[in-house]
């Protein structure tokens, strides 16, 4: 393990399995931000990262720590009415030569500090020092999102834990350059396949070109108008659209077949049977076969406890479109926004940086709602 753990770190060797890593809660946030990235953690090789989150939850007197693998979650049990969950991912892409971090103009420098080391220590910090949220509070930083959703700690402690994956409300702390991101949109991908009968093109009057049929497909998708869905207060762009298609064996054959490979995009007010019902209904008369899918999530914004968040965050709110872990949660029936420091289009780059000043208002936000009591 450790020489592949090497490898993924450029010769960076901060945090390497076995070195006994631990945090500073009473140190400024963004000491804390700052060490959290010099303990790589590339996707699979989380350990050192988990083990200093789990022993910093396990100091704390009011939270019940659950480990599973190299995710490690905590929760409160004050009998509130309501429990939000609060999920950050742990893991990042491979190092460059972006570690040790380093401040510069305000911003924390190196690999994670977006994506989503920053919003981590959002998440660790308030775990351990709000020890009487207004809320029951579930805390979970999980590993491997950044790698195939099979291996992804988010899923496998809710299918490991269901008792752990309930809530009212989820917030994901990915960057979200500090607005609220509601929801997300569903995915569905599937082909359709249009029939025909091989000859040879020079008698092509014995044949039926499937490519040619293939036209009848692409028009519907020309004629059709892709919907605006307002769910819980958001406004959801649905979309549409071919992105493959294939046909044709040779030169001088009349194709028998041929796929047009068409990917929905669907609001969160639809779930996956009423999605593929929708695109079976565009495609009548054709043969649909789904591929891939993904359900959608809803942002539960509209609700009396989201909005007390929007109100005590004081952030933007806006949907999100593209398909996050957040749907993990649509998947557990809770509905949740994506809300953290950082901006989302320098994720995975090498000169990733997060502003500390961002970092800092995001904690705010949070720890003024959690503070807060309405009773
Ligand atoms: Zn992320």
């Amino acid at each position: 393990m450790v020489p592949e753990y090497r490898e993924g770190l450029r010769g960076y060797t901060g945090g390497m399995p076995g070195q006994d890593v631990s945090f500073e809660l009473d140190a400024p946030l963004e000491d804390l931000v700052k060490r959290i990235l010099d303990i790589p953690s590339p996707s699979g090789h989380e350990g050192p990262l988990a083990d200093a989150i789990e022993k910093a939850l396990q100091s704390a007197q009011h939270l019940e720590v659950m480990r599973l693998g190299n995710t490690v979650a905590a929760r409160t049990s004050l009998g509130r009415e309501r429990r939000v969950i609060w999920a950050g991912h742990i893991d990042t892409v491979p190092v460059g030569d972006n570690l040790p971090s380093q401040i510069r103009d305000g911003a924390l420098w190196g690999r994670g500090s977006v994506d989503m080391k920053g919003g981590l220590a959002i998440g660790l910090s308030l775990a351990v020092a709000l020890d009487s949220p207004q809320h029951d509070m579930t805390w979970i930083f999980y590993d491997n999102e950044e790698v195939e959703a099979s291996k992804n700690g988010l899923g496998l402690f809710g299918a490991a834990h269901p008792d752990w994956a309930v809530g009212d409300f989820a917030i994901v702390g990915e960057p979200s350059n500090g607005a609220i991101e509601g929801g997300c949109n569903g995915t569905l991908r599937v082909e359709i396949e249009t029939p025909g009968k091989q000859a040879h093109s020079a008698r092509s009057w014995m044949g039926h070109n499937a490519i040619h049929s293939a036209a009848r497909v692409l028009s519907r998708l020309n004629d059709y108008t892709p919907a605006t869905i307002t769910v819980d207060g958001l406004d959801y762009r649905e979309g549409l659209n071919a992105v493959g298609i294939t046909g044709g064996i040779a030169g001088n054959v009349i194709p028998d077949s041929c796929t047009v490979t068409v990917n929905y995009r669907f609001a969160p007010d639809k779930t996956l049977p009423q999605a593929e019902a929708h695109v079976r209904e565009v495609f009548e008369g054709f043969f649909v076969r789904v591929v891939d899918q993904a359900g959608g999530c809803r942002p539960g914004i509209d609700g009396e406890l989201a909005q007390g968040f929007i109100s005590a965050v004081d952030a933007d709110v806006r949907p999100k479109f593209g398909w996050t872990d957040v749907a993990r949660f649509g998947e557990w029936g809770i509905p949740a926004v994506n809300f953290g420091p950082g901006d989302p289009s320098l994720a995975h780059s090498d000169d990733e940086a997060v502003s500390l000043a961002e970092v800092r208002a995001v904690h705010q936000g949070l720890r003024a709602w959690l503070s807060s009591y309405s009773d």
